[in-house]
């Protein structure tokens, strides 16, 4: 931001901001869909003033063109308000499992319900809206810090938006400060800080989160993760973590291996049976320890 370039070097890629965030999924999934579902404008609108129940019913799914499942069969019910983690070796089908909450991917069979709707059903706006989606892949624009921020829902004040930028450690950046196309002037922890302050500011109670603070030093990513936790209190998050430390305050961990849920309990129920998640667990003490 030190260069801050300037507005007239670059044409104008701002758009109107419900656009661009409808954009986020039309651009993946237009390669993925029916003409008659691109069709389908309006869906059932969720009130996101409540935190949402889900329910993952018998999913199964493959990526177009792949033979091997991504998911096979996954069934797991989320209560409203509840802290689950979701674990497991790269390739196990984590992300694609947010990938199918987000309506990014439709499930092959089964089916996910958000508040006893079939997820296929539900408005994707409502649906991102009512989402703080902290993914790996973050999405920004052409424009201003505020405009960036701005994506997170209407009416956000200066203060507010100044306070989140506080919250993950970047106070030192101005709302007028010029964004490039997919963040390509920021540092990969300062592009994961903006979408969290960007997430904060979302009305919405699910919180997704893929490692959303991976590229952040380890002390700014506790002093992060403290605050989003405090402010999710009451909130449903689902976390995937590749990290296995910090999940003692979670309601619940689901451990997949090659698209399966192979174990779920609590920290302390997986550590006394000595299944995967141990195992899992000794090896990550072994490579830090080594
Ligand atoms: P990681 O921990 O490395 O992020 P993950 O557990 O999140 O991994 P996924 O990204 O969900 O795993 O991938 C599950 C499986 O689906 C893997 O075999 C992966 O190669 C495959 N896969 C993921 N994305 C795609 C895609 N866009 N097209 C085809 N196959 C994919």
């Amino acid at each position: 931001f030190e260069n801050a370039v300037p507005m007239a070097a670059f044409p104008n890629h701002y758009e109107d901001s419900r656009h661009a965030a409808a954009r986020l999924f039309s651009a993946v999934e237009s390669d993925e869909k029916s003409e008659g579902e691109q069709a389908e404008q309006k869906g059932v609108i969720l009130d996101r003033s409540e935190p949402w129940g889900i329910l993952i019913d018998h999913v199964t799914f493959n990526y177009p063109g792949e033979d091997r499942a991504a998911l096979k069969d996954v069934q797991l019910a989320i209560p409203a308000g509840s802290k689950t983690a979701v674990v497991g070796p790269s390739g196990s089908g984590k992300s694609t499992l947010l990938q199918l909450l987000l309506k990014v991917y439709r499930a092959d069979t089964g089916n996910i319900h958000i508040n006893g709707r079939p997820v296929t059903e539900i408005d994707e706006e409502s649906l991102w809206m009512g989402t703080k989606a902290l993914l790996q892949d973050q999405h920004f624009f052409y424009g201003t810090v505020r405009e960036n921020l701005q994506l997170a829902g209407d009416g956000l004040t200066d203060d507010q938006m100044k306070e989140a930028l506080a919250h993950v450690h970047l106070a030192d950046f101005s709302l007028d400060d010029q964004v490039l196309e997919k963040g390509g002037n920021l540092s990969g922890g300062e592009k994961q800080r903006l979408a969290v302050a960007r997430g904060l500011l979302k009305e919405g109670r699910l919180w997704l989160l893929d490692e959303p603070t991976s590229s952040v030093d380890v002390l700014t990513e506790k002093k992060i993760y403290d605050h989003l936790f405090k402010e999710a209190e009451n909130d449903t998050v689902i976390l995937v973590s590749h990290r296995l430390t910090g999940l003692e305050q979670m309601d619940r961990i689901i451990v997949m291996e090659q698209g399966k849920i192979v174990e779920t309990g609590t920290y302390e129920e997986l550590m006394a049976k000595q299944g995967y998640f141990y195992e899992m667990k000794q090896i990550e003490k072994s490579v830090f320890s080594a």
